[in-house]
């Protein structure tokens, strides 16, 4: 007879326990694998603070399942909010359906606890779902904008005042988005950056307490340095619209309250019959059978088993591993194997402070901060698409954040956004400032048996300036011919010049420029020098927008002195192309750029308001 295999929840347990499940028994027709969860989507539940914090949107932590689960057919995937189960009837209940099931697993994951502090419920923010991660990210600009419209100064302030109740990794990566965002953030609503305020509550004495004392100190200096409060060793006794109110007595007005102190089981499961321990979880044996449940398993934040004394941490590493440990189990109860004992085996921690720093402890020996924690961070991120072979999610990843990213959130500052195509143009920026590098180089030094641009012959071809009796420069104007802006194009076919001849007014005006040999000599020497630093500037990507107007200037004039060739007619239309911001991506325009126009624009308009009123 068939065998009903139905997992509950498609967070890191359930896609961890399926998979196993999808490879193991591929082939055995007798079993069928249904995955559900209450929405059609993967929550990457360690990213949350991203869409909270406003770096990334909420479509780009969610991924879709049917992808996670297109290389494996055998699991059915059903959307549904799983009600109860009916364990005489071996039935999970969901708001529109009903499934039966032979071996049941329960990794529905957990949700934030308040431990029944007053008024979290009513005024304060969670950050445990999707769901709550819009809901902060909306509150805040909510609160923004009404303090835009707020006259009273203290209002104004409590309302600008981001509260972050927890120094766990939750509550820093949360407070580490927020100091990526409120600069944006004054920017954008025309606030005064120093009305917003920061604030950590934490009841114990010291920070992250998951890494070690490298880390916390690490953390807590560049938490301080980026002007956060911190209130350690002080909890919170209430919290009510507009304020929060510490055990210490202290009353700190706010309208953002985000409770990441602490985390239990998921509620929906708190009728579920099955023995619960601390924090609601879901007491299950070494291999996470559920206690006095037969078929019935737990795995991810829900379970409640204890290793060496402590429960397994809320953490992916524990979920994948307790989901594999349930599907292997699952397995043997249906073909007789032998069962699975887990055994926990954790890399360590990594905390995100924001989108450009980070700490992390790995494998009990290595200390990681900075851009080398994050850059670690986004790999390890990476690494898990590719072991549930996601592809496509590896690919929606780096979109998200790194080619689509906004604000220039993160580890590269930005550089590697898309937008505008001013990442690809790079090695065409560096390309074109080469040729310009290289054609400037030749005229310095005379290479390839070329005339030195910077001697005393006069290289440039035109008859004005010939030496009436001896005719010199009448050999480099032979030479001219050859290597005008050429990039040595002797070999094969003759290159056609644009114009052979100069147009008799562009001769006029010529003449005016460049009178006699004098001041020949010294435009010679000066465009070999401009070629020289256009080259170098196209390289750096300094300014260039000006350089590359400039290059499409001396192109015309080039062609106008029958001095350029055609097949070196793609100068322009490269020069149109890098036009389009081409040195903000890994060039120096990227900081100079946005400089200028601040000071430009403040020395114009002066600094914009959110409040005008009469002086
Ligand atoms: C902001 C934040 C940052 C974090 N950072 C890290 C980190 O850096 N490193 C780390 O290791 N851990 C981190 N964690 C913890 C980690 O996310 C969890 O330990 C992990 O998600 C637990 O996996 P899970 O499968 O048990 O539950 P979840 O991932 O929570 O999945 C539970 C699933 O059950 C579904 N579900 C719930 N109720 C129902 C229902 N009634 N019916 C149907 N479906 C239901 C949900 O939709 C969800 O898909 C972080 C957590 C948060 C919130």
């Amino acid at each position: 007879m068939t065998k009903e295999i139905v997992i509950v929840g498609a967070g890191f347990a359930g896609v961890s326990a399926a998979r196993t499940l999808a490879k193991k028994l591929k082939k055995d027709k007798e079993v069928n694998i249904t995955l559900i969860d209450k929405n059609s989507f993967h929550t990457y539940m360690t990213e949350l603070h991203e869409v909270a914090g406003g770096r990334v949107e909420a479509n780009a932590i969610k991924y879709d399942l049917q992808r996670i689960f297109k290389k494996y057919p055998k699991v059915q995937l059903v959307t549904d909010k799983v009600l109860r189960i009916d364990y005489d009837k071996k039935e999970v209940i969901a708001e529109h359906q009903t499934l039966k099931f032979d071996y049941l697993l329960l990794a529905m994951g957990g949700e934030a606890n308040d431990f029944g502090t007053p008024g979290v419920k009513e005024h304060a923010f969670t950050l445990w779902s999707i769901e709550a991660a819009e809901r902060l990210h909306d509150h805040i600009l909510d609160a923004c904008q009404r303090a835009a419209i707020e006259h009273d100064p203290a209002k104004r302030r409590a309302l600008l005042t981001f509260t972050v109740i927890g120094a766990g990794f939750t509550g820093i990566e949360m407070i580490g988005e927020l100091i990526d965002w409120v600069p944006i953030l004054a920017k954008e609503y025309k606030l005064d950056k120093d009305e917003f305020s920061l604030k950590v509550v934490e009841a114990m004495p010291t920070i992250l307490n998951m890494v070690t004392e490298k880390e916390q100190t690490k953390a807590l200096r560049y938490l301080k340095k980026k002007g956060v409060e911190l209130i350690l060793g002080d909890g919170v006794s209430s919290v009510e619209e507009g304020t929060l109110n510490l055990a210490s007595g202290k009353a700190i007005p706010t309208y953002t309250a985000v409770w990441t102190a602490g985390v239990k089981a998921n509620t929906d499961t708190a009728d579920f019959e099955i023995e619960q321990a601390r924090a609601g979880r879901l007491v299950a044996n070494e291999f996470m059978e559920a206690k006095g449940k037969e078929n019935v398993y737990v795995a991810g934040d829900l379970v409640y088993y204890e290793e060496n004394g402590q429960p397994t941490p809320q953490i992916v590493q524990a979920a994948e591993q307790t989901g594999h440990t349930a599907a292997h189990n699952i397995i043997a109860a249906i073909t007789g194997g032998k069962k699975e004992a887990f055994k926990g085996k954790y890399d360590g921690f990594m905390v995100s402070i924001g989108s450009k720093y980070g700490v992390a402890f790995l494998n009990n020996k290595f200390h990681l901060s900075g851009f080398l924690a994050m850059a670690v961070k986004h790999l390890i991120n990476l690494v898990y698409f590719l072991s549930i072979s996601s592809f496509y999610n590896i690919g929606a990843y780096l979109r998200h954040e790194f080619f689509d990213i906004k604000h220039k959130r993160n580890i590269f500052g930005g550089m590697t956004s898309s937008k505008g195509n001013n990442l690809w143009m790079v090695p065409l920026r560096v390309y074109f400032g080469s040729m310009w590098l290289f054609e400037g180089l030749k005229k310095a030094f005379g290479w390839f048996g070329t005339t030195s641009w910077l001697g005393n012959d006069i290289v440039f071809p035109f008859e004005w300036l010939k030496d009436p009796v001896s005719g010199a420069s009448e050999a480099a104007t032979e030479e001219v011919a050859h290597q005008i802006f050429a990039l040595n194009y002797t070999y094969g076919e003759e290159p056609m010049q644009v114009l052979k001849e100069m147009p008799d007014w562009f001769e006029a005006i010529m003449k005016i420029m460049m009178p006699n040999q004098d001041v020949a000599l010294f435009m010679q020497k000066m465009m070999t020098f401009l070629e020289i630093a256009i080259g170098l500037a196209l390289i750096a990507g300094l300014f260039v927008w000006l350089i590359s107007a400039l290059t499409i200037m001396l192109v015309a004039m080039f062609s106008l002195s029958g001095m350029f060739y055609w097949v070196n007619m793609w100068f322009v239309p490269v020069a149109i192309a890098l036009m389009n911001g081409a040195g903000r991506a890994f060039g120096l325009d990227y900081w100079v750029m946005p400089w200028i126009g601040n000071k430009l624009d403040r020395w114009i308009y002066g600094k914009p308001k959110h409040i005008y009123s009469k002086k």
